[in-house]
């Protein structure tokens, strides 16, 4: 069985006006750390809000652990934990008081469940009379994850919880979520950065209510080989006009202070651009084959799907 199994999920706003779920199918396993890759406006929130039974689907079903979001709703609230986007913590109460408010709404006690959250806690604990309102980013994160753990779910759901946090922070708390999932608890985090791919079992690449893709990193970079270059000139931002006026470019996109450029079949050949762009008199000229990560591919499914 799936620890998540979704099935042409549906969801639209205003009337049908706004369609944040295309007909998504997806199944997660148990254990598994799966992440939810997409830009802002791609459907995460309300995926995750359908899997938290906060709001229901127009069509299709979902099940968390076999139990149906729509039919089974209570029992689904007590084997999953939520960690939403702008974390739900009480910014007037302490840390300490958070997470005792947190495990007596699940009828429970920090302590009873305190192994789920010790390796965590111990981060924040010296400022447990501190504020929630007061703390910083990666601390705010920390206590939220602790807070959506106390009721020991089966099942956890974390929607952009590395969003507005510092580097470090975000390092940490990908290597908390790696503990979490050895300790069993399926983990589902969504997050607009591509460079956390890395760090998932699985993704899933979503734009405008639909999955692009689902794979495991390496099998999705795999599966879309690309004649992919990354080119350097003076003037960089004619650069960018020429490679696309270049015949047999598939695409050309700035990619931090370089332009990546995507050859089509039958014209890879680099010394060809070379000439091409050096008779438009670009000078510092430099073109170098690499290979395609993340972000290569997702623009390139994006593109895909505009046309
Ligand atoms: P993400 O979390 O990936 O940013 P969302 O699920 O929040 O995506 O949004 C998907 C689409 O649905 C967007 O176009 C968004 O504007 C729209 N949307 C989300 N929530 C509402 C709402 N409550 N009412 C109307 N439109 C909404
Ligand atoms: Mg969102």
């Amino acid at each position: 069985m799936s620890a998540i199994h979704i099935e042409n999920l549906v969801k639209s706003y205003e009337k049908g006006k706004v369609k944040a779920l295309k007909s998504i199918s997806l199944d997660i396993e148990e254990g598994e750390l799966f992440g939810l890759i997409g830009p802002d406006g791609s459907g995460k929130t309300t995926l995750f809000r359908i899997l938290t039974t906060l709001i229901l689907p127009d069509s299709g079903n979902a099940t968390l652990m076999g139990l149906d979001v729509v039919e089974d709703f209570w029992e689904i609230r007590k084997i999953v934990g939520y960690m939403p986007g702008r974390f739900s913590l009480y910014q007037d109460l302490s840390i300490e008081e958070n997470l005792n408010f947190f495990a007596t709404v699940f009828n429970t006690t920090v302590a009873e469940n305190y192994h789920l959250i010790e390796d965590i806690y111990v981060q924040i604990e010296p400022f447990k009379k501190r504020r929630a309102g007061k703390l910083s980013g990666g601390m705010k994160q920390k206590l939220a994850l602790c807070c959506a753990l106390i009721h020991e779910p089966k099942v956890l759901l974390l929607d952009e919880p590395t969003t507005g946090v510092d580097p470090v922070s975000r390092k940490e708390f990908w290597d908390m979520l790696g503990r979490l999932k050895e300790k069993g608890i399926t983990v589902v985090v969504s997050t607009p950065y591509m460079d956390e791919a890395s760090r998932c079992d699985r993704i899933a690449l979503m734009q405008d209510g639909q999955i692009m893709e689902m794979d495991s990193l390496k099998n999705i970079l795999q599966k879309h080989p690309q004649h992919l270059y990354a080119v350097r000139s003076k003037d960089m931002h004619r650069l960018l006009f020429d490679l696309r006026n270049f015949e047999g470019m598939k695409s050309a996109f700035a990619f931090g202070d370089e332009h990546h450029a995507v050859l089509g079949k039958g014209s890879d050949d680099p010394n060809q651009l070379f000439d091409f762009l050096q008779l438009k008199g670009h000078e510092q000229l430099a073109i170098r084959p690499i290979s395609p990560e993340i972000e290569d591919v997702f623009i390139q499914l994006m593109q895909a799907q505009e046309s």
